[in-house]
């Protein structure tokens, strides 16, 4: 067992409607794995300048192909779906067969581009539907007839700090209760639903279901946005028939796209939406604690508590920071000048996250 960092991708969104509408200028710059901001209030300063394990340009030099496929000029560094799914969907699914747990989560402001690279829109699909059509269609491979495979669906929001299941129709009052396991100290969603799939159609019409169910209010930013952090899990099971009985191979995959990180205040959020927003970032501040608190122990530093209990989200993420998971962050950035500020916390975030340490084992064991 040795430590692995978290892996840290970011990626640059084409300028929407409102940035063209008030005629934008770009701040960020890409070369290999350096992704440079400029400040547009000192264009003439160095730009401030970030090193990441992928550095993704999706701004400029696509088409769209058949079936409105957005896909590479030819000459252009453009970075597909595709090619975002080669790098981290791939690694993941390889993870999941082998045994691991996997983590990968989406951070940056609301309209940055978090759910186009996990869901994807139309028919550029995101990370996460790319790898449970890969998942199945790998499974489709197996010709050993002592491996069979099991696959569990689950789907759930925070929202105001309480957790809400998505494949349910009815959920309490106040949200399900989080609670511990007394033997394990993990942390789980009491009375979550999780259902078999046997093939990625039935994943892709839960995920429908799930996206229903969401809670969607509207604020300046983007009118669709959502205010509360989606959590996908599968659960990855390879049973294994030998001389010696049955082991069980497990992995738990959490696909997680995160609230829109902005400040309440840059949204023009009031009221009701504001006091979400405090919620929000209570989630997302614990969250930035937990890793600035796991930076501060792969750096050496002593008696450090890692604030895990301080929110729903760091307790049910714990595996995924700092624990028995390989994890991969993906910060989506605005391009434009007038998200300067929110674009570089996004850069420092990352740039925290780089430097968590976690500790992956294979979870195998005997069937009882
Ligand atoms: P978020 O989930 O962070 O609020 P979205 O993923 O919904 O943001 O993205 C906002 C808009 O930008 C959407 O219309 C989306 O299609 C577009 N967009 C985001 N990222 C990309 C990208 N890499 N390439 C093309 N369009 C993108
Ligand atoms: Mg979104």
């Amino acid at each position: 067992m040795s430590g692995e960092s978290v892996k840290v991708a970011v990626r640059v969104r084409p300028f929407n409607q409102r940035e063209l509408d008030r005629q934008s200028k770009l701040v960020i710059k890409m070369d290999g794995q350096m992704t440079m901001i400029y400040n547009p209030e000192a264009p003439n300063d160095e730009p401030k300048k970030f090193s990441f394990d992928y550095s993704y340009w999706s701004h400029d030099g696509f088409i769209a192909k058949e079936e409105g496929i957005t896909e590479p000029k030819p000459g252009s560094n453009y970075a597909s779906q595709r090619i975002v799914f080669d790098n981290l969907g791939q690694g993941v699914l390889n993870n999941a067969f082998e045994g691991y747990n996997c983590s990968l989560f989406a951070y940056g402001q609301t309209g940055s581009g978090k759910s186009y690279s996990m869901v994807g829109y139309g028919a550029n699909k995101g990370i996460v539907p790319i790898t449970c059509d890969e998942l199945f269609k790998t499974m489709g491979t197996n010709e050993d007839p002592n491996k069979r495979y099991e696959v569990m669906f689950s789907m759930l929001e925070i929202y105001n700090e309480n957790v809400r299941d998505l494949l349910s129709k009815d959920n309490p009052k106040g949200g399900l209760n989080v609670r511990q396991n007394p033997k394990l100290g993990m942390f789980y969603v009491e009375g979550l639903k999780k259902v078999p799939v046997g093939s990625y159609a039935e994943i892709e019409k839960r995920m429908e279901q799930g996206t229903q169910q969401r809670t969607v209010a509207s604020t300046n930013m983007n009118a669709t946005s959502s205010r509360a952090h989606t959590v996908v899990t599968i659960i990855f099971d390879q049973i294994i028939k030998s001389e010696n009985g049955e082991t069980k191979k497990s992995s738990v995959m959490n696909l997680v796209d995160l609230a829109g990180s902005e400040r309440a205040d840059s949204t023009g959020a009031t009221g009701d939406r504001l006091k979400e927003g405090a919620n929000i970032n209570k989630s997302l501040s614990a969250l930035g604690n937990v890793i600035s608190a796991l930076a501060d122990l792969s750096m050496g530093k002593k008696k450090i508590v890692v604030p895990y209990r301080d929110s729903v989200l760091t307790k049910l993420l714990q595996n995924a920071l700092g624990g028995n998971s390989k994890t991969i962050m993906i910060a989506a950035l605005s391009p434009a000048d007038i998200n300067y500020d929110e674009t570089l916390s996004t850069l420092r975030y990352a740039d925290r996250a780089k430097k968590i340490q976690n500790k992956a084992v294979i979870n195998e064991n005997p069937l009882d």
